[in-house]
């Protein structure tokens, strides 16, 4: 029995069976093979090319029918290039003419094809080197025989498992959640990057940011993933297994007990009323913010339907998606503009993907849709539209200066003029916010305040900028501090500004699901809280316990300490 340590996500225990990705690096073997066994290599070779065909003919055959129509096409046109000649069959030739094993025969061809793609001009050519990438990674797994599936080909293989990987990407931590994964844990990766959120809302639990997991952990293997304590138990004995299952047991009991608060209102002792949201991803997280009574969306993050597809979506899609979240909900939604970038590349939506050196500081979020209107704005007049259809607002990301806000509220009323013209319904006052995210933008948080409706804190990157460290980067998470002097007073200046000019304030960041924070938070002004829906409940529990008049002493005081275990301490008294 082996314990394993990183950053839990959520607070839930998964016991279960480990299925063990590999990472995409492959070592590919190169030798020379003798006279009398050339034959047989081809034979090899061969094999592993009719294996990677069924495989994916096999995907094909599954295809779920409310896949996008694209995800067949897709899968077709790798068939398609498992037989085209240069794969499948001029590796052959090397493979008798110049006596080399089969995967650096297959290795040497695909490189040149690959390169003859590199060079094209035309960018949806070039990116077709992906493809290649990915057929002939195919074919060298099953020449390796190594286990290594790829994602998209998982199926019921993995209902119930526990995935262990070395770093999991947003999109496909999605495709993992639709074959029913139970948890995963990752080498790589930090808490508050948007794979670990993306889990907590799917109600996941995962472990990130755990060394050697790949290393250590057999597939198949007996795990117990524990997502509060960020550990992970290898083959764990049988007063461990029970000690677990009791625990489980207190869990549920504990989550029978909070949903005796979901009428409850979230008011303090001393009657103040505190507004608490719900962050969601998809529409069908509304089940769940029904479920927690949330007062409405304070986040709605639109980019998860921009990932697993080749083409962004429609105007019309976009607009369809909004308008049920806002028929169904039948509250406040506020619909945040796109956030790609950074941590969250997609295929669908970006027609130039070079990557950048710094992705989380490069063109993303506002600065991406700014700089590709054709993106932009079919996603604002399909928000503007569902504005018609109920209370919508709408959220900017990333705003760091007063030129691009100018620029986006210039845009949003040419898409307002455009849609009169047209005849499309719109609510004309729909208020419009931006996201606290950048140190520039908490600084100068009176200006912005002055140009908006509402502020939204955005802590997890408010924290990743001012502090200097990639919120995707686990060697660094030990650095991510939501309680460093600078992060509240940034949040501090963020409200008292919005008092002043009478704009409210939420925070929609990581930050405001966490209930050793939460009265932290009250203390210092913050009366809108924006969570992921399971933490809701919790948070409610404490608003309840609060007496906001007892607070101002200990705030004062934890503003003023200079030391950061004192006043760690403080706030831990306070909760
Ligand atoms: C944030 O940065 O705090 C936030 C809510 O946005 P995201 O996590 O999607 O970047
Ligand atoms: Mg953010």
């Amino acid at each position: 029995m082996l314990t394993l340590h990183g950053a839990g996500i959520g607070k839930g225990i998964t016991i279960g069976t480990a299925f063990v990705l590999k990472g995409p690096a492959m070592d590919i073997p190169d030798y020379m093979v003798p006279d009398d066994e050339i034959e047989s290599e081809v034979t090899r070779f061969k094999n592993a090319i009719r294996a990677a065909h069924s495989q994916l003919s096999k995907v094909r055959d599954h295809i779920p029918s409310n896949a996008p129509s694209e995800s067949n096409m897709f899968i077709e046109a790798h068939l398609l290039m498992m037989d085209d000649p240069l794969i499948a069959s001029e590796p052959l030739k090397t493979i008798r003419d110049e006596h080399v094993n089969a995967e650096s025969a297959l290795q040497r061809h695909a490189q040149s094809l690959v390169r003859v793609f590199e060079e094209m001009e035309d960018p949806y050519l070039r990116d077709k080197k992906t493809d290649i990438n990915q057929v002939v990674n195919r074919i060298q797994q099953n020449l390796l025989n190594v286990h290594q599936e790829n994602i998209d080909t998982l199926e019921e293989g993995l209902a119930g498992k526990i995935v262990v990987t070395t770093d999991l990407a947003p999109a496909d931590t999605m495709l993992l959640k639709h074959n029913k994964m139970s948890a995963f844990v990752t080498d790589l990766g930090g808490p508050i990057s948007h794979t670990a959120i993306l889990a907590r809302s799917l109600k996941i639990p995962a472990i990130v940011g755990l060394h050697g997991a790949t290393r250590y952990i057999r597939h198949g293997e007996m795990l117990i993933v524990d997502g509060k304590r960020g550990t992970v138990i290898l083959s764990p004995d049988q007063d461990v297994l029970n000690a677990y299952h009791d625990r489980y047991g207190r869990i549920l009991h504990g989550q029978r007990e909070l949903d005796k608060l979901r009428s409850s209102d979230a008011v303090t002792r001393d009657g103040q009323q505190i507004q608490l949201m719900a962050n969601i991803e998809l529409p069908e997280d509304i089940e769940a913010t029904q479920r927690a009574h949330a007062d409405g969306v304070g986040l709605y993050r639109t980019e998860y339907l921009f990932m697993n597809r080749q083409e962004p979506p429609t105007e019309a899609e976009q607009f369809s998606a909004y308008k049920r979240i806002v028929t169904a909900l039948k509250r406040p939604v506020t619909i945040r503009t796109l956030d790609l970038g950074a941590d969250k590349q997609v295929d669908g939506g970006r027609p130039n993907r070079d990557v950048t050196t710094n992705p989380a500081l490069g063109l993303r979020a506002v600065r991406l849709c700014l700089n590709e209107p054709g993106l932009f704005k079919p996603q604002l007049r399909a928000i503007l539209r569902a504005s018609a259809f109920g209370e919508v607002e709408m959220m900017i990301p990333m705003i760091s200066s007063l030129d691009e806000l100018g620029q986006v509220l210039d845009l949003i009323d040419e898409v307002k003029q455009e849609l009169r013209r047209q005849g499309h319904a719109y609510y004309e006052h729909i208020p419009v916010g931006g996201m606290i995210e950048v140190p520039a933008a908490a600084i100068a948080a009176d200006l912005f305040a002055s140009q908006l409706d509402f502020l939204s804190i955005g802590t997890n990157d408010l924290i990743q900028y001012t502090l200097a460290i990639d919120r995707v980067d686990d060697s660094v998470n030990y650095l991510y501090d939501p309680l460093h002097p600078s992060v509240l007073r940034l949040i501090k200046m963020t409200i008292d500004a919005g008092k002043t000019a009478d704009v409210p304030v939420a925070m929609c960041g990581e930050m405001a699901g966490e209930t050793r924070y939460t009265r932290l938070l009250l203390g210092l002004g913050l009366r809108n809280f924006s969570m992921e829906p399971n933490s809701l409940l919790e948070t409610k529990k404490v608003i309840r316990e609060t007496d906001l008049s007892a607070l101002s002493d200990s705030i004062g005081e934890i503003l003023a300490c200079s030391d950061p275990n004192d006043l760690r301490m403080l706030v831990e008294k306070l909760s």
